[in-house]
């Protein structure tokens, strides 16, 4: 448990495991593959927005995080105690 929360104990953290499980290889547009990226941040979420096309993603887009609105650190809990 305290290695878990070393691990995971910030969003911060938790974010960067999320976006290593996604662009294990850096990022990469979903929309046309382009790997120049930049972000921001709306409602407390950070933005991906491609350079090339413009789409615009976030790490929870396309998986189950992106239905829950707790936030990464309470996901990271519940998902390992269960
Ligand atoms: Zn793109």
């Amino acid at each position: 448990m305290k290695e878990f929360m070393a691990r995971y104990g910030t969003e911060a953290k938790c974010r960067r495991a999320l976006y290593h499980a996604r662009w294990p290889k850096g990022f990469r547009c979903p929309a046309c593959a382009d790997r120049r990226r930049s972000t921001f941040r709306r409602d407390g979420q950070t933005y991906y927005q491609c350079r090339a096309c413009g789409h615009q993603t976030t790490l929870q887009s396309g998986t189950l995080l992106q239905a829950t609105k707790l936030p990464l650190t309470t996901w990271f809990l519940g998902s390992t105690i269960r």
